[in-house]
């Protein structure tokens, strides 16, 4: 694969930074990569698990010369971290973000940038439960898509280069206006994370089953959302404090459906409780034909190493 930038500085180092960084440098897709995170243990991380050349006090330092920089720290800190390299970003560069929220992030990153750069937004629709430096590996983004949300007045080019390093990552992109991408993503990734957050919270109150049987017993379904309940406060908190209209419409929808199934259990409706699970099947089908999962059982996913 060739060298799509000279020099990338990424802001924020845990698992997306990182996993860019471990595939960026396998694949030879930057001459350079720079990096800056907020404390000084994930700098050293960085750099002694190597997919860093080179970490920076500030993001500021990071930035300089860089003709790709990625903001990959949670949506809340997009804005302040945009404010402190907007005065330090090099003419042309491309500035990018990783945000599961593409709406706010424009709102916030846009206005602290100067006209002289390309700004194009992107989220790629890969991750796992854990977070950090360590958690990165190159195939992240293997076969999983990235949605990039240009603005009207992108810049053909800048936006080109930019599916070409995601790309030569791995990923498949495609491109939707930022408020689509905020609908899509609040059915297929932040109400169902609600939803795995409510259902281990709602174990957690039972007080009649205790720790020890929900644990033990956790294989029916309940193991599935501990994972996901599992993954960075931080970053979902930001999120639902982002998107708040798209995740509000699917969660009313959400509970219009679950008074349908709580009435069909109810009347001891077999036949309706059939045919929804039935079409529920096909929708999972859907997934595996798509090539988004694959249909071997799973028992938990394993790390694959980087
Ligand atoms: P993460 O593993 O928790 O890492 C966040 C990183 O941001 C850490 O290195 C942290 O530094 C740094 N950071 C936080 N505030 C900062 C600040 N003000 N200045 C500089 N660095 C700062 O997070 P992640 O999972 O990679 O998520 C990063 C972004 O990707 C988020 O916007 C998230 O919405 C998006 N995303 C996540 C996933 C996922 O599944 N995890 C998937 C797609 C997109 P310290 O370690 O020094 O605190």
């Amino acid at each position: 694969m060739s060298r799509i930038y000279e020099r990338v500085a990424l802001i924020g180092l845990g698992l997306i930074a990182s996993s860019m960084g471990h595939a960026i440098r396998r694949h030879g897709l930057a001459g350079h990569v720079a990096g800056h995170a907020k404390t000084a243990a994930t700098r050293e991380a960085a750099l002694e698990i190597g997919f860093c050349q080179s970490v920076h006090a500030s993001a500021a330092e990071a930035v300089k010369g860089a003709d790709l920089v990625v903001l990959a720290v949670p949506v809340g800190a997009m804005g302040a971290v945009a404010a402190e390299i907007g005065p330090h970003l090099k003419p042309g560069a491309t500035v990018t973000d990783v945000g599961s929220v593409k709406q706010a992030v424009v709102e916030a990153v846009g206005p602290h940038l100067p006209a002289h750069v390309h700004f194009v937004p992107g989220h790629p629709m890969a991750g796992t439960e854990h977070s950090g430096p360590h958690a990165g590996f190159a195939t992240l983004f293997e076969n999983r898509w990235t949605i990039l949300t240009p603005l009207e007045a992108a810049d053909p080019a800048a936006v080109a280069r930019l599916k070409a390093l995601w790309e030569g990552m791995g990923a498949k992109v495609a491109a939707m206006d930022p408020a689509h991408h905020d609908s899509v993503v609040a059915v297929v990734s932040h109400a169902p994370h609600l939803i795995a957050y409510t259902m281990v919270g709602v174990a957690d109150h039972l007080a009649q089953v205790s720790n020890s049987e929900v644990i033990e017993y956790s294989a029916a379904g309940f193991r599935d959302f501990t994972r996901i309940a599992a993954s960075d406060p931080t970053m979902w908190r930001d999120v639902f404090l982002t998107n708040r209209e798209a995740v509000l419409d699917i969660l009313g929808r959400f509970h219009e459906e679950l008074f349908v199934l709580q009435r069909a259990i109810r009347m001891g409706d077999g036949p309706a409780l059939f045919d929804y699970f039935t079409r529920t099947r096909a929708i999972r089908r859907g997934i595996i034909e798509a090539g988004q999962d694959t249909a071997a059982p799973d028992f938990g996913r394993g790390k694959v190493q980087p």
